[in-house]
């Protein structure tokens, strides 16, 4: 995927602070929208916003983009419109209130896939990083507190994320060793989640069950069954296949997971320049919307996010958005 150096969302977030500021862009932080001011038409033209200290204050505009992503951060909103990932911790911006839906409905706007999200299945508790993906696609496997495997764990780390908060206590245990470590040391969660002592480690499974509290008998069990799978002998309950890939051997890791709502992808009906649509498929006249204020490309569900869908939207559908915002302001082409 493309992604900056260290692919860190902070590396990610400084170079485009430092772009904003190269090109004299204010930015105002700790101040939260609190109300649009509109026309008859639609037409936006002004926002209010608080700051901290209680103060108000209104900032006339001639275009708007929502880039206030979805509404992860609103319990009730997402009981509402995604029920089956309301339970889970959600690991993204507190902020994320969902404005953009709730002020793009006031003012007519179609909105879509309002039950598509980006969850995860393997969020290291509670530290809050995500656990690379690649332990287990390489032929580690999740247990839960009994020590079962309890689902299908690489149909991919979005849809895993309702698995894991189906298990007792919410958590399950990400189990595999040291050689599917080695090719995911550096990064940057990875290395947070080590130091932080969230990797457990042990030279043989029992030991490492009494590390975890899980019953050994159970755990030694469930591997004993997946070498059996990984030899093509029987069938997985939940239709993985663990053909070929290599037997865990000591030392063997394990960190405890939890799945987790990163963002909500359901969204503002746009079109290619980013302009907010009405339910009659007609544009609003000055607003915009990228990131996760938009309708995403995920689909209707969990099963459709793929790797680095949330910044592709971010990136992308933003830049579009302030490209077709300048145009409207200015009238020239950026
Ligand atoms: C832990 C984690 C890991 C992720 N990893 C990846 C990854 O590897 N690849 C990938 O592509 N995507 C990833 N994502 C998803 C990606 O971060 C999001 O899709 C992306 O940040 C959305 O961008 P955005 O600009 O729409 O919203 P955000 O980046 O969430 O920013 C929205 C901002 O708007 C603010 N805001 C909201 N409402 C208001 C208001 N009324 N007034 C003022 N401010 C407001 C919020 O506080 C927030 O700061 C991850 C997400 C999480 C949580």
């Amino acid at each position: 995927m493309h992604g900056t150096p260290h692919r860190t969302g902070e590396e990610l977030e400084s170079a485009l602070l430092a772009a904003a500021g190269r090109l004299g862009i204010d930015i105002m932080t700790g101040a939260t929208a609190t109300d649009l001011f509109a026309q008859s038409d639609g037409r936006v033209s002004a926002v209010r916003f608080v700051r901290p200290d209680g103060a108000r204050e209104t900032v006339g505009c001639d275009a708007l983009v929502f880039a206030c992503c979805g509404f992860g951060g609103d319990k009730e909103m997402v009981r509402r419109e995604i029920p089956e990932i309301a339970d889970a911790e959600f690991w993204g911006h507190v902020g994320n209130k969902g404005d953009a839906v709730k002020w793009g409905r006031e003012l007519g706007a179609a909105v879509a896939d309002m039950g598509s999200y980006q969850g995860h299945g393997a969020v290291a508790v509670p530290y809050g990083n995500p656990l690379n993906w690649g332990v287990l696609m390489n032929g580690g496997y999740q247990v839960n507190s009994l020590g079962l495997r309890f689902s299908n764990e690489i149909r991919g780390y979005s849809e895993q994320a309702v698995e894991v908060i189906a298990q007792p206590g919410r958590v399950a245990w990400d189990i595999y060793d040291e050689g599917r470590e080695r090719p995911i040391l550096g990064f940057a969660d990875y290395e947070a989640i080590r130091s932080l002592g969230g990797v457990r480690k042990a030279a043989s499974l029992r030991e490492l069950a009494v590390l975890l509290g899980i019953p050994a008998d159970a755990l030694a069990r469930t591997d004993a069954e997946v070498n059996l799978l990984r030899e093509g002998k029987g069938e997985d309950l939940w239709e993985r296949s663990f053909l070929g890939t290599l037997l865990l051997q000591a030392r063997f890791c394990a960190v405890k997971v939890t799945g987790a709502l990163f963002h909500t992808q359901g969204g503002l009906v746009i079109d290619t320049a980013a302009r907010v649509l009405r339910t009659d498929g007609s544009p609003l006249p000055n607003l915009f919307a990228g990131g996760g204020a938009a309708r995403g490309l995920s689909g209707p569900s969990n099963w459709g996010y793929f790797s680095g869908g949330g910044l592709l939207t971010a990136t992308t559908l933003g830049r579009m958005a302030g490209a077709s915002a300048a145009r409207l302001v200015f009238q020239r082409v950026t």
